[in-house]
């Protein structure tokens, strides 16, 4: 790999994807529009060399023109992927879905490019089967507020292996779950930053629904791990990438707050709307074809991602942008 065109560069993934393409000597193409990236996310990188930062919204077409470099891999991950973000887009959410994964999959092309598609565990919705293998289709609610996102999911992978088929594009899907971990934004809904912020501003941590429902925790180093397995290998997936650790919301919850060394309060709220009850991967699939594994411990990567919450002062500015998208 010697140029990658990493499509959602500015995200929480992406960035800390670019920042491991350019520490292995890879020259990344970033292309974000900003939508539900972090402040200043753009100017992450600036300094290193070979790395440039297009802005783009990728639902409109990635032309010759814009984009000349001949690159080897394509990584969509473009995408709102918070619950308060696709909430708050839904349209967006779907476009990028759909006519965003038609021109990643046309830039990929037209570069003989593999392209590598961040997908999601929520393709699964709330799932009957449980580890969820890749051979599982899913339970989604095709109509609920959620769906913007996991239909949006489901169609950039029918697309994606319809590529494949008809015109033998290069691909690989990795079906991510909950990933975690430091320069996430303290306000963007999901379940660790939320905890986080909440513990570490003394305040009650609140927990939706009996706090039974479970979840398994990646840590960000490990799915960047696994997305470049994936792109190394010739394996077109879907292949899970998560980590097989599973745990029940009420844990992660009080772990945060003893890890962050605060007496907050678990707090239950109402339950959200198609919540899934349970959620695990099964990474066989990960383990045979791309020889990969989480590595960092759930503690260990809680640990770190609080300490950087901590030291970085990361949260009243991402407080402050969060409630200027908000209004
Ligand atoms: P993120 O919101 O931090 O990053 C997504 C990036 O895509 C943002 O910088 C946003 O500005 C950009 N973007 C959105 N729409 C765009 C468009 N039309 N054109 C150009 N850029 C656009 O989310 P993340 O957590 O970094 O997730 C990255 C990818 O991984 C997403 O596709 C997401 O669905 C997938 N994923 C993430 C997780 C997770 O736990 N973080 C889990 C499953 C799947």
């Amino acid at each position: 790999m010697t140029r990658a065109l990493v499509l959602g560069g500015c995200g929480f993934v992406g960035g800390h994807l670019c920042e491991r393409l350019l520490a292995t000597g890879v020259e990344v193409i970033s292309v974000d529009d900003l939508s539900t990236s972090a402040p200043n996310a753009e100017n992450l990188l600036r300094d290193h060399v070979g790395y440039r930062f297009v802005r783009h919204d990728i639902t409109e077409p990635l032309t010759a023109a814009a984009f000349p470099e001949p690159v080897d891999v394509v990584f969509h991950l473009a995408s709102p992927a918070s619950p308060v973000d696709y909430l708050r887009l839904p349209l967006h959410t779907l476009h990028t879905g759909a006519m965003g994964t038609v021109n990643a999959l046309e830039v990929a092309e037209r570069h003989g490019a593999r392209l590598v598609l961040a997908s999601t565990s929520e393709v699964y919705g709330d799932p009957l089967a449980h580890p969820q293998v890749e051979t599982y289709w899913g339970n989604v609610n095709p109509i609920g507020p959620r769906s913007v996102y996991d239909e949006a999911k489901r169609y950039a992978e029918a697309l994606t292996f319809a590529h494949r088929r008809e015109l033998g594009t290069d691909v690989g899907v990795a079906r991510i779950f909950n990933t975690y971990g430091p320069r996430m934004r303290s306000h963007d809904g999901r379940m660790v930053p939320t905890f986080i912020r909440q513990a570490l501003a003394g305040e009650p941590i609140t927990v939706t629904g009996t706090g039974r429902q479970t979840r398994s925790l990646c840590y960000v180093d490990d799915t960047v791990e696994g997305l470049l397995a994936l792109a190394r290998s010739g394996y077109p997936g879907p292949v899970n990438i998560g980590n097989p650790h599973e745990v029940t919301v009420q844990h992660v919850a009080e772990l945060i707050r003893d890890l962050a060394g605060a007496d907050s309060a678990v707090e239950f709220v109402a339950a959200v709307e198609d919540d899934p009850q349970r959620r695990c991967p099964d990474i066989a699939v990960a383990r045979e074809h791309l020889g990969w594994e989480p590595r960092v411990p759930y503690r260990d990567g809680l640990a770190r991602t609080i300490e950087w919450f901590r030291s970085s002062g990361a949260m009243p500015e991402f407080a402050v942008a969060q409630s200027k998208t908000a209004s």
